[in-house]
C-alpha cells in the first residue's frame, strides 16, 4: 500500500506529517511513500531530501490524494481534502471527532478508516511511543520558554561579571503536567529560579527532578480528576489559589500558564490585578489560549502589551518549532504504522481487538467507532 503526505493547508501551518529520516523505516516496513511536492518546505525539508530517501513527490494535493491508500496528516482535513480522498482510504491524523461531528460525516460518507491521534488511549503503557499529544506538549512548553526568553529584557541566569551582578529571572509555572514539566526543565536549565504549581499533588515530585520547586495551594483539596488529567476545583480552593497566585505574580518575572481541564474552558488563574501588580518587562505565556486562556487579558494568537506586561497567547507553539515537532510527530505516526502492519508486508490491518488501535480508530469502512467502549482495569 501507498502512504501518501499532503502538503498542510491550515493557515501558518508549518509541519508535514513525516519527515525524510523515518520515509525509510516506512519502505522498510513494505509501504510505498509519496509527498506532495513543498510538503515539508515550512519545517526545512525538501523535496530533494524526501527523494533520497526513497519517497516519490507528486506535483499537487489531487495526484497525492488520488495516489494514496493511507494519508498521514497533521491538521484534520477540510471538506475540500476530504473530497480529494479515496473511496474506503485511510487517514491517520489528528481530528478531535468531539469537536468536529460534521467531518466525521464526511468521513464515514468516504467509507474512510480514520485513525484519530488524540484519541490514544495515553494511559496504556504500550501506547506511549505513538502519543503524539505528549510529543507536541512537550515542543509547546520548550517553545514557550523561548518566546518568553525573546520577549524578556534581561538573562534568565544570574550572573556576577565585571560590569555588576545580574539576579536570575524568576519563572512561575501554573499547570505541570506534560507541557508545564518541559517548560520547568528548559527555565531551568537556561538558569532561572524555577517554581511551579498544579492542583494534582502528585506531580510535586516531577516538578522538583526538574529542577524546579513546587508551591502547594494553602488550602487541603486534591484536583486529579482521573486518568492523570484535573478536575474543577471546589471555591474555596480557587479563592486560596488566587492568593498565592497574587503572591508569585508581584515576585517573578515570567509566568508561563498551562492549566487545561478536559472538556471545560481553562480556568481562569491570572487576573487583570495580578498582571497589574507585576514588574514592567515581565512576561506571561499563556499556553492555553486557544482555551480561553489562564490569563484575563490573553488576546489569542496575539502578543499584547498591559499595564506593561508583554501577554504571548500564540496558539501554534509546535509550528513555531516545525523541524523538532514534525520530527517527533513523524516517529508517532511510524509507530502506529508499526501496530499496523505486524507482518511488515505493507498492508495495514486495523485490529480492532487491540486496545491501543482500538482507541486509536473513530471510524472503520465508513462506519463511526468513537467514542471507543471504555479500557478494561489493569
Ligand atoms: P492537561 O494539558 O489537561 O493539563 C495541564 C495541567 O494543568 C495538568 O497537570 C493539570 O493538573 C493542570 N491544571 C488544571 N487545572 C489547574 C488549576 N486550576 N490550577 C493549576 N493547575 C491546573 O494535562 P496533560 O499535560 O495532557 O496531562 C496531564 C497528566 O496526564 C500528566 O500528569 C501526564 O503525565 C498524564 N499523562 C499520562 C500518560 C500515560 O499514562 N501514558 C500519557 C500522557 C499524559
Amino acid at each position: 500500500q501507498r502512504i501518501g503526505i499532503p502538503r498542510e493547508i491550515f493557515p501558518g501551518e508549518k509541519r508535514v506529517a513525516t519527515v525524510p529520516d523515518v520515509v525509510g523505516k516506512l519502505i522498510k516496513l513494505g509501504f510505498a511513500v509519496a509527498i506532495e511536492a513543498g510538503a515539508g518546505e515550512a519545517a526545512n525539508f525538501d523535496d530533494d531530501a524526501y527523494r533520497a530517501a526513497g519517497a516519490e513527490v507528486l506535483p499537487d494535493a489531487a495526484a497525492l490524494w488520488a495516489a494514496s491508500d493511507i494519508v498521514f496528516k497533521v491538521r484534520p482535513p477540510t471538506p475540500e481534502e476530504v473530497a480529494l480522498m479515496r473511496q474506503g482510504g485511510i487517514l491517520i491524523g489528528f481530528i478531535w471527532p468531539a469537536q468536529n461531528p460534521e467531518l466525521m460525516q464526511q468521513l464515514t460518507a468516504k467509507n474512510a478508516t480514520v485513525l484519530a491521534i488524540d484519541s490514544l488511549p495515553r494511559t496504556l503503557s504500550r501506547a506511549q511511543k505513538m502519543d503524539a499529544l505528549t510529543s507536541t506538549a512537550g515542543v509547546s512548553g520548550y517553545r514557550a520558554v523561548i518566546e518568553a526568553a525573546n520577549a524578556f529584557g534581561r538573562y534568565f541566569n544570574g550572573q556576577i561579571t565585571a560590569a555588576g551582578k545580574v539576579p536570575p529571572a524568576k519563572v512561575f509555572i501554573a499547570g505541570a503536567g506534560v507541557a508545564g514539566l518541559a517548560a520547568i526543565g528548559t527555565a531551568a536549565n537556561l538558569g532561572a529560579i524555577v517554581r511551579a504549581n498544579d492542583t494534582r499533588a502528585e506531580v510535586a515530585d516531577q516538578v522538583k527532578s526538574l529542577g524546579g520547586e513546587f508551591v502547594k495551594v494553602d488550602y487541603e483539596e486534591d484536583g486529579s480528576g482521573g486518568g492523570g488529567y484535573a478536575r474543577v476545583m471546589s471555591e474555596g480552593f480557587q479563592a486560596a489559589q488566587r492568593q498565592m497566585y497574587a503572591q508569585q505574580a508581584k515576585d517573578a518575572d515570567i509566568i508561563i500558564t498551562t492549566a487545561l481541564i478536559p472538556g471545560k474552558p481553562a480556568p481562569k488563574l491570572i487576573t487583570a490585578e495580578m498582571v497589574q501588580s507585576m514588574k514592567p518587562g515581565s512576561v506571561i505565556v499563556d499556553m492555553a489560549a486557544e482555551q480561553g486562556g489562564n490569563c484575563e487579558l490573553t488576546v489569542p494568537g496575539e502578543s499584547v502589551v498591559r499595564h506593561g506586561v508583554t501577554i504571548i497567547g500564540y496558539t501554534d507553539l509546535p509550528s513555531r518549532l516545525a523541524k523538532q515537532s514534525s520530527t517527533l510527530y513523524a516517529t508517532n505516526l511510524l509507530r502506529v504504522a508499526e501496530e499496523l502492519t505486524r507482518a511488515k508486508d505493507g498492508v495495514a490491518v486495523v485490529n480492532m481487538e487491540d486496545d491501543a488501535i482500538r482507541g486509536l480508530t473513530v471510524t472503520k469502512d465508513g462506519s463511526i467507532t468513537w467514542p471507543p467502549p471504555p479500557l478494561a482495569a489493569p
